[in-house]
């Protein structure tokens, strides 16, 4: 509901559709009001076999839609491998949105529901999956609602079939947003990252091959077969094809999800809400959630994207989630409320993260500064630990030595 902080507000605006700036809940998007804009047309093509499966997987390929909880794996050749194992196969949703900062999911599933339930089902079509699990965090009870709600009207309206779509709940873990500890998770066992391989697209669910997206990255697969490759690919800039929905928050004036292109940066997303808040300056901000990374405000003008330059300065932009800090915000103290989030968070299945969080934490709160102790935990942690938790913790704490001396 925000402008686009981009040179081509314009244009960008006025590719942002009605539905990006619709009305919010309860006044969401219903069954009849989606298919009144031509929704689940797409999946009926594909269903009638207008549309083919290896065609509708060419097309997600070519428009570079990638997997926007965070790993940013490319959406079509994630189908086209899942497809390759041998069936029956199952799908999940990952709406467990746990990555502090993060909550354009939630924008999504309470405005405009059918967008992701149509991508999920495109989804299902197209690996032949015998169900779909929608993993739900638990801290989203208009959007669990909703969800619910829609799915009857689809089994009302026989465009799926009775307890095709199941919708489990998590219980608040940030660890169960990890696609394989959810996978545990929905098999009723404690939420812990699987060992890989094998993947969960070669065994996942009860065992079998599973297919798993995030809400947004459905969200965006009906809009790409109806309005096409190159619709996606311009609503990005040169060489960052795609529109991406980013959670803003911090020290912005008008924090909320910002549409705007792949490969945006801090200051253009700063401006999109409206500049810093009254009296700031920036100073600092997390590119991606609590995993990505912390920079100073002169990597500000760094475009926002997997891999890329961002990579460069070991830090990713995951799921979207740029916090914003400034001139009263101590960098230490924000690393160590995300060092004490991870301690919490850690399942404690491997040591590395279960004994890491804890005593990093504890080197940065001691007086004299450890360096060597905490560079050598910092390389442990990220070589030893079993899933990205622990592998991801000391990013953080590794931008706070070389940006932020002058806050220890
Ligand atoms: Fe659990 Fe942390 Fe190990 Fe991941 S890295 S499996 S969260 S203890």
């Amino acid at each position: 509901d925000r402008e686009v902080g981009h040179a081509d507000r314009d244009r960008l605006m006025a590719l942002v559709t009605a539905e990006d700036t619709g009305p919010a809940r309860p006044d969401y998007r219903d069954l009849a009001a989606y298919r009144a804009e031509g929704g689940y047309v797409q999946l009926d093509r594909i269903r009638n076999g207008t549309l083919t499966v290896e065609g509708v997987i060419a097309e997600l390929k070519d428009s570079c839609l990638r997997g926007l909880g965070g790993a940013g794996f490319v959406t079509g050749k994630k189908w086209e491998l899942v497809r390759q194992n041998p069936g029956p196969r199952l799908m999940t949703v990952n709406a467990d949105e746990g990555e502090p900062g993060t909550f354009k999911d939630r924008y999504h599933m309470e405005r405009n529901p059918h967008a992701m339930l149509e991508g999920a089902l495109i989804g299902a079509h197209c690996v032949e999956a015998e169900r779909i699990y929608i993993y739900m965090r638990a801290e989203y009870p208009a959007a669990t609602e909703i969800v619910r709600r829609e799915i009857r009207a689809l089994e009302e309206a026989r465009l799926i079939d009775p307890g095709y779509i199941e919708l489990r709940r998590g219980a608040g873990a940030y660890i169960c947003g990890e696609e394989s500890a959810m996978v545990e998770s929905i098999e009723g066992n404690r939420g812990l990252p699987r060992l890989r391989p094998p993947f969960i697209g070669q065994v996942g669910l009860f065992g079998r091959p599973t297919l798993n997206n995030n809400v947004e990255t459905l969200y965006w697969v009906p809009k790409i077969l109806e309005k096409g490759i190159d619709w996606f690919r311009d609503l990005g800039k040169p060489d960052y094809p795609g529109l991406r929905s980013w959670s803003v928050s911090g020290r912005v004036r008008n924090p909320g999800v910002v549409q705007a292109p792949a490969g945006s940066t801090a200051n253009e997303l700063i401006e999109a809400c409206g500049g810093m808040a009254d009296g700031r300056s920036f100073k600092a901000f997390l590119p991606g959630g609590a995993s990505g990374g912390l920079l100073p405000a002169d990597r500000g003008d760094v475009p926002l994207d997997f891999g890329g330059a961002l990579a460069k300065l070991d830090a990713f932009v995951g799921s979207h989630a740029v916090v914003i800090f400034s001139d009263v915000d101590n960098m230490k103290d924000v690393v160590l409320n995300l060092i004490d989030f991870f301690t919490h968070e850690s399942c404690g299945q491997c040591t590395p993260c279960r004994g890491g969080t804890q005593k990093m934490a504890q080197l940065l709160r001691r007086d004299h500064l450890d360096e060597d102790a905490i560079r050598d935990l910092e390389q442990v942690m990220r070589d030893a630990s079993i899933c990205g938790l622990g592998q991801a913790a000391p990013n953080p704490v590794n931008h706070l030595l070389t940006y932020f001396r002058g806050d220890l």
